[in-house]
């Protein structure tokens, strides 16, 4: 029968308690002992868990307290030099402190997985940059598992994606050069394990999916023949996308197995399967790793049987990706509707599946009859739901026209009838959106979900929210005003919870980045708005204040990005659906006489395809959704967009032909580099770059506002320029903010006296 294993389970508990106890330790109300022995009652727990479904390869070395590279860079001894860290192996404390930062270091920078809402921690690469095996963590842990009987297949980040997704902070230093130094550290962990007994280890080389370059390729072979030679049998494993350019080139590697992700690349399987080497194992990435919907077994034996058949027991069966992608256990979901539940299927059931797929493809389908028949009825289940299927979404999103994409005049045009409807000073003043989010805020939210606190009480206290908010900012001489966001725990959930076709799990983490977790919305069915989700709000703030009240609304492709999506239409169909929605709450704000709307896509950028050729098709549809939502409005109308993040050079072009009257972008922390692009790509509409960082509770002074504000000024025309932090403020306090925004008023005040504009 062909093996069936695992490439990584969520580590951080169905309750989450890896959470909690990491929590704990750093509030000091648990010691070390006590969080190392909750750590290991998590993985022991995992580990069974993963047996009893079935899986007869168990992943080790994919827990962390962290975060899976830091484990990586603690393994290799590269802390990065800075933190001052001499001793071979690191304190927990001191490894927290790496992620976390402390008085006298920066944290290590935190960025994305990939195109996964996870972070890792980047390591840092110097040219005196030496790697030493430097912790027995791994060691440990093939112990642990092996003394509980479980068959521990150790993993490891491999040394190309391990150097490839740092950084190197030496002008000059190529990090691929430090492949050399790395290999023999890599070669030692090897040996180590092998002498433990690991029959296999898995090589994580996700890079390879991406347009690695071309000298990356070319290390690939060498460093594998130099690694095999003292160590278990090797599984490289790559996903999240296709590696079929590198096909030939892997199949040669003097490895003895490769995974491939066949979820986000089906098609790759044929390039493989072409003369794949008899002595090779060929793991077949088949159940979704990176979605919560439940396996469709006929179809996945369907595409497996040509492997097997080919292959025989040389096939392996495998989720396509690590699961930290994906919640713990579906079983624990109680209050969601059982027809959706039965549509699901999380870590836990993820592995039922990958045994079930096993068993079927070795014994056929009869022996696995039960199961093939529930997984066909949720599938039909799905199929014909009237839960799924909204006649009317669908014919509106059929019969949009190009025109629905447009705005009634040129930008020139609206932005003179905008300047005349609100003649606002030169660099006029706002904020991102959110105000405070104080405890008593929270409080209110969370009574009146629990139904502790009665409608009328819970819309009292947001209404005394906003006109605190508003009083401060008319205080503070702002020019476009915001209600605060008071009644909003997050700025997705907020919408999802209001439009059709979402749902809300009640245990759904998946880990973000340390001991931080987020519960994605399930978008199920096709999206609509059965009534409006902000007009009340936006209407009240108005009713308070002369000055123009901005309406906060989050835009399609960050909804998109931040749920667990349908996997029935493409996505690009889904963002049409919400746009149509969003663009139904414009229309009902710009009635209701809001007159400035802001439509955030804080994860445009994120949504890019890992593959460059995959971009243009990306944005296109992305951008298009953004204009349905901004285009039914009048010109004199204004509609804002905001992204909180600096790294968007390479897709300019796009933000651009979003059209958004105005943008406002994070630019402080990088001192405006990001506006070096606008030198080359003359951006064409209304521009804020953030003068300051919200991340921090410093308040910035005005020297260092207007510093940047004139580095803006010699790029970006003067009339164009607004003045804005980096992003919205719910993180801070009250006072922070207050004196932040009063000196940021002041550097408009002094832009406009002088002799700038
Ligand atoms: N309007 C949101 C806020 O101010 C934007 C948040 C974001 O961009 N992440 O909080
Ligand atoms: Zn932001």
């Amino acid at each position: 029968m062909a093996i069936t294993h695992n490439l990584g389970f969520p580590r951080i508990g169905v309750q989450r308690e890896l959470k909690k106890s990491v929590e704990a330790y750093w509030k000091g109300e648990l010691d070390e002992a006590g969080l190392r022995s909750a750590g290991k009652a998590l993985r022991q727990k995992n580990w069974q868990l993963q047996q009893e479904a079935g899986i007869q390869l168990i992943p080790v070395g994919d827990f962390a307290y962290y975060d899976q590279m830091l484990n990586m860079t603690t393994l290799l001894g590269a802390a990065p030099r800075r933190f001052g860290y001499t001793d071979a192996a690191l304190s927990l404390s001191q490894y927290f402190t790496l992620a976390r930062g402390d008085k006298s270091n920066f944290a290590m920078e935190m960025t994305k997985w990939f195109d996964t809402n996870y972070h890792y921690l980047v390591p840092e690469f110097l040219n005196t940059t030496e790697f030493r095996l430097s912790s027995e963590w791994l060691f440990d842990e093939v112990l642990e598992a092996q003394a509980l009987g479980i068959n521990a297949k150790p993993v490891l980040i491999g040394p190309l994606t391990y150097l490839y997704l740092g950084k190197e902070k030496h002008a000059g230093l190529r990090r691929l050069n430090l492949l050399p130094r790395l290999i023999p550290v890599y070669q030692q962990i090897l040996a180590r394990l092998k002498t433990l007994g690991a029959e296999w280890v898995q090589i994580d080389e996700p890079v390879l999916a991406l347009d690695l370059p071309q000298e990356w390729v070319d290390a690939l072979a060498p460093a594998y023949e130099a690694l095999t030679a003292s160590a278990p049998k090797i599984l490289l494993a790559t996903y999240f996308d296709s590696v079929e350019e590198h096909a030939a080139r892997l199949k040669n590697l003097p490895v003895a197995g490769l995974h491939i992700d066949l979820v986000r690349a089906p098609q790759q399987a044929e390039s493989f399967l072409r003369d794949f080497p008899a002595d090779k194992i060929l793991s077949a990435g088949i159940v979704d790793g990176r979605n919560i919907w439940r396996c469709n077994i006929a179809a996945s034996l369907h595409t497996l049987g040509p492997l097997h058949e080919a292959l025989g027991e040389q096939l392996w069966i495998a989720p396509s990706c690590s699961l930290l992608h994906v919640p713990v256990d579906l079983a624990q979901e109680t209050r969601l509707d059982p027809t959706i539940i039965n549509w699901m299927s999380f870590a836990t059931q993820k592995l039922a599946e990958v045994s079930t797929l096993a068993r079927g493809l070795a014994h056929g389908k009869e022996a696995i009859a039960p199961q093939l028949a529930q997984a066909n009825a949720a599938l039909e289940s799905r199929v014909y739901s009237p839960l799924v299927h909204n006649r009317a979404v669908r014919q509106r999103t059929a019969a949009l026209t190009a025109k629905d994409a447009q705005r009634i005049s040129p930008f020139t045009e609206r932005i003179a009838r905008q300047h005349a409807r609100f003649n606002l000073p030169a660099f006029p003043t706002t904020t991102i959106g959110s105000f405070p989010q104080t405890a008593d805020i929270r409080a209110v939210r969370a009574g009146y979900k629990q139904g502790r606190i009665s409608h009328s009480e819970y819309q009292a206290a947001m209404r005394a929210e906003i006109l605190h908010a508003v009083r401060k900012q008319e205080e503070l001489g702002l020019d476009v005003l915001v209600h605060g966001e008071a009644e909003r725990n997050d700025m997705v959930e907020y919408f999802g919870e209001q439009l059709q076709g979402f749902a809300f799990t009640e245990y759904g983490w998946v880990q973000s980045y340390g001991s931080r977790c987020v519960k994605p919305p399930i978008i199920y069915g096709d999206a609509a708005r059965p009534r409006p989700m902000t007009v009340e709000w936006a209407q009240y703030a108005q009713s308070l204040t002369g000055k123009p009240m901005k309406g906060m609304l989050t835009g399609p492709i960050t909804i998109l990005q931040w749920s667990f999506v349908r996997n029935d239409i493409p996505r690009a169909d889904t963002a049409l659906q919400i746009a149509l929605a969003i663009r139904d709450e414009v229309q009902n704000l710009e009635q209701s006489g809001i007159a400035i709307i802001q439509i955030d896509e804080a994860a445009l950028r994120e949504g890019l395809p890992l593959k460059q050729s995959d971009r243009p098709f990306y944005l296109d549809w992305a951008v298009r959704a953004f204009r349905v939502c901004a285009s039914g409005v009048r010109d004199d109308t204004q509609i804002h967009t905001h992204m909180c993040y600096s790294e968007f050079n390479d897709i300019l072009p796009a933000i651009a032909a979003m059209d958004a009257d105005v943008i406002t972008i994070e630019t402080s922390r990088s001192d405006m580099e990001l506006l070096e692009a606008f030198r080359k790509f003359s951006y064409p509409n209304d521009i804020g770059p953030g003068v300051y960082d919200i991340h921090s509770p410093r308040v910035p002074g005005t020297e260092e506002m207007l510093r940047l504000m004139r580095k803006a000024l010699a790029v970006i025309p003067a009339q164009r320029l607004w003045i804005n932090p980096d992003c919205g403020l719910k993180t801070r306090g009250w006072p922070e903010v207050e004196a932040a925004l009063r000196n940021m008023v002041a550097v408009a005040r002094q832009l406009r006296s002088s002799a700038a504009i």
